[in-house]
């Protein structure tokens, strides 16, 4: 490995030993850079790797709230505001009881590269808390209610809208936080600011919010899939396909693969997966948005309740179905390992689309390149969400709203060019087809050079 590399590695490794998610990160880009950074003396005489590595800034502050039952209760918030060298830091906002540190130093490191290869000037930011809106702190097996989720909204907004603004830094959704927690946000920065501005995005379409935002993570993932099955003289049509997750980007991924003629054959959550042997029907997914949305209710009740599914406690979406054209993985980090990916490649997979951030295990990334079929890492393929949030504060900085015709076709341009981007920048370096190193090269550039031009800050 080269020598600039490795040394920063060590040090990366020394330094922050116990985030096992953000190591894993860093070292799934850093070993990928080898050629550009060999290519350019400018970037390791001016540090561009060790600054690279280090968050600009992290907040970490105390939320503390009002159950139902009156009694106090106190959650962890964060914000890392990782690289504003080419915009004010975006990236979304994370609510579950696995969120630390390392999770969300990942995520924004992610975001940075993510960000640059939509080609819109945004820079590398996450953030989120450890409070689970999905059980409620007074009775088991209940979720918060939608007062208990409003309270813990603005008290975490009340700490974290110090340090965020329309030209600074703009959270949107993540898991766990969708239209109502984007909602309660908002108001409360908006009264305490006493402003109207685009400090948010994933907003309802009543206050400022863009047309297709919800589904464009979902949609670009597979967008970008149709992009990579051209380069073959292939279409999505017809393919049989495995989708994990059911919530915002799996669910839309689902409605984009059943519209363009894909057979959708699992779905998952926490409590495991459906398998539909026939493909999950327009209005089968119609019913599982409501589900997931509205009754916010889990597959393993659904499954009882709904002819052609069948339901796996526990289980994941990868080993179900018995012949395989393409996986979306769209739940969560680490979802899928080697063992999963060995089953896929062994059942006619030759595709494999990531929605979600880091899904796919490195013993499983390392299967797919080995096996050359077309993979996509999430920075790439799921980075229309963010684009699409861009778009979404720039009709706000306009005071504009563009139709579902306008911001879908903007998307299928941006997922068209950072496709070609990461296709190109992987030729450039010899690795002609790898997405993985045209990705993290592409994204890592504009960067690192936006870097060089602003001096040592
Ligand atoms: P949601 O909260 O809407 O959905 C997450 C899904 O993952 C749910 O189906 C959830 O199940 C499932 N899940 C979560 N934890 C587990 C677990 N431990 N085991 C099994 N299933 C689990 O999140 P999103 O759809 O927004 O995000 C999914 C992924 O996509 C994340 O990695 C996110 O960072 C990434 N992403 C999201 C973007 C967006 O625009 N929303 C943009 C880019 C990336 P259940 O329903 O039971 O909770």
């Amino acid at each position: 490995m080269n020598k600039y590399i490795e040394t920063v590695l060590a040090d990366v490794r020394a330094k922050n030993a116990d985030q096992k998610e953000f190591l894993q990160a860093v070292e799934e880009v850093l070993t990928t850079l080898a050629p550009v950074i060999e290519a350019n003396k400018a970037y390791e005489e001016n540090a561009i790797l060790e600054r690279l590595v280090q968050p600009e800034r992290t907040i970490i502050f105390r939320v503390p709230w009002v159950d139902d039952k009156g009694k106090v209760r106190v959650n962890r918030g964060y914000r890392i505001q990782f690289n504003s060298a080419i915009g004010p830091y975006k990236g979304g906002l994370r609510f579950d009881p696995s969120v630390n540190l390392s999770v969300l130093k990942f995520l924004a490191f992610e975001q940075i590269f993510k960000n640059s290869l939509t080609t819109l000037p945004m820079g590398g930011g996450k953030g989120g808390s450890d409070f689970n809106p999905k059980q409620s702190p007074h009775t088991p097996g209940k979720r918060c209610s939608d007062g208990e989720v409003m309270r813990f909204c603005q008290s975490f907004m009340t700490a974290l809208y110090h340090y965020i603004g329309a030209d600074t830094d703009v959270p949107a959704g993540d898991m766990n936080v969708g239209g109502r927690e984007i909602g309660y946000l908002f108001g409360q920065y908006k009264r305490l600011a006493n402003e109207w501005t685009g400090v948010l995005t994933g907003k309802g379409l009543s206050f400022g919010g863009s047309l297709i935002r919800p589904e464009a993570t979902g949609y670009g993932d597979i967008y970008f899939a149709e992009n990579m099955l051209a380069k073959r003289g292939e279409t999505i049509e017809g393919k049989r396909c495995v989708v994990s997750g059911s919530g915002n980007v799996a669910s839309f991924a689902a409605e984009k693969l059943i519209a363009l003629g894909a057979k959708v054959l699992t779905l998952s959550d926490r409590s495991g997966a459906i398998y539909a042997k026939d493909g999950i029907s327009d209005n089968m997914l119609k019913d599982i948005m409501h589900l997931k949305t509205v009754e916010r209710g889990e597959f393993a009740d659904f499954a009882k309740k709904t002819k052609g599914v069948k339901f796996f406690k526990g289980a994941n979406s990868w080993q179900l179905a018995d012949k395989i054209d393409c996986a979306f993985p769209c739940a969560r980090q680490n979802e899928l390992n080697g063992e999963d990916a060995a089953y896929l490649l062994k059942h006619g997979c030759t595709l494999v689309g990531e929605g979600a951030n880091m899904p796919s295990t490195p013993e499983a990334i390392n299967a797919f390149l080995k096996a050359k079929i077309m993979f996509s890492p999430g920075k790439a393929s799921n980075a229309g969400g963010v684009a699409t949030s861009g778009l979404e504060m720039s009709q706000n900085s306009e005071r504009i709203s563009w139709t579902r015709e306008q911001v879908d076709n903007r998307l299928r341009d941006i997922m068209k060019a950072i496709h070609d981007n990461a296709w190109e920048a992987a030729e450039k370096y010899g690795k002609k087809g790898n997405y993985v190193v045209g990705a993290n090269i592409a994204g890592f550039t504009k960067v690192a050079d936006a870097m060089v031009a602003q001096g040592i800050c």
